[in-house]
């Protein structure tokens, strides 16, 4: 069971996958979020989305902790672990299955990349569809036949079933809460294709697991990268579907290296661990981070 807050508060969160070190963007992005909450008379809570299996190392979640408490970010209420809440994803992904929503995907990576059809969406290329077209007893023997398959959302379906939908964008800086801040977009989930929302290694999706998590934690308002904004559109689209409600987005600019690349977690020396290790003030870090003055070479991406 998720702690659940009373709804009147104003809730943010930070949801780091522990594939890597956190950098100098992380901590960035995790003030940000919680400073939001905190001058809000709010809640800053802390998700670990940790259910890539092949990626997702326990010394990583030891690592988060660590990093961020050194620079100063502390969390409301237990942390959550993805891993601890498969059986809610089953249960969204069972409702949408019996909605008629989803279809297995027996697709290889290579299957998709070779399809001349394969348009490309934001997030990369947009699934062409071969598995929709399946006649449903294939589908079926397939599966029970243990072939490894993915699940996948009919987009246009879905679209047909929530007709038009919008979301609630804040400006960056967060500046308040006062109704007008924001402005709302259409969400056009339809460009990110069949997404999959069950993987062939992992029991749930990106999509799926954060939409209900962030729905379940009683987030109000997700503070997230500029990266995220595509996927903004799909969750949307799955809180319509799965009765959940909409926070407010606001998606911050990323923060470029020196060759103006997004910051990853392969470049090890802007890691927090390195600075802290380095001997790094962290009450300094963290006050030039608020304030927009980011480590040598480091900047924020352009619009
Ligand atoms: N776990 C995602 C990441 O580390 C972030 C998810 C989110 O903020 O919605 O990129």
């Amino acid at each position: 069971m998720i702690q659940s807050f009373s709804p009147q508060h104003v809730v943010t969160r930070f949801a780091p996958s522990p594939t890597g070190k956190l950098h100098v963007g992380h901590g960035w992005s995790a003030l940000l979020a919680m400073d939001f909450a905190r001058a809000n008379g709010g809640l800053f809570r802390l998700r670990i989305e940790d259910i890539d299996g092949t990626r997702s190392r326990p010394e990583h979640v030891a690592g988060i902790a660590e990093d961020l408490n050194w620079l100063g970010v502390t969390w409301d209420g237990e942390l959550v672990f993805q891993s601890e809440r498969l059986v809610h994803y089953d249960a969204a992904l069972e409702r949408l299955r019996h909605m008629g929503l989803l279809y297995p995907c027996f697709c290889t990576r290579a299957d998709i990349a070779a399809s001349a059809s394969a348009p490309h969406g934001p997030e990369g290329p947009v699934y062409p569809g071969t598995c929709r077209a399946l006649p449903s007893p294939e589908r079926e023997r397939r599966v029970a036949a243990g072939e490894p398959h993915a699940w996948r959302l009919d987009m246009a379906k879905a679209i047909a079933t929530t007709g038009e939908l919008h979301w609630e964008s804040a400006p960056f800086p967060p500046l308040g809460l006062s109704a007008g801040d924001g402005w709302m977009i259409e969400a056009e989930p339809q460009t990110a294709g069949d997404v999959v929302l069950a993987r062939k290694d992992a029991p749930a999706s990106y999509h799926l697991s954060c939409t209900l998590d962030d729905a379940a934690m009683g987030v109000t308002h997700v503070l997230r990268g500029d990266d995220l904004f595509a996927a903004t559109h799909v969750h949307r689209l799955l809180q319509a579907l799965l009765d959940l409600p909409t926070p407010v987005y606001c998606h911050h600019p990323l923060l470029v290296g020196a060759d103006g690349r997004r910051l990853a977690k392969r470049d090890g020396s802007i890691a927090l661990a390195d600075l802290r290790a380095q001997g790094t003030d962290p009450a300094v870090l963290a006050a030039d981070l608020r304030g927009g003055r980011f480590p040598v070479g480091i900047s924020l991406a352009r619009a």
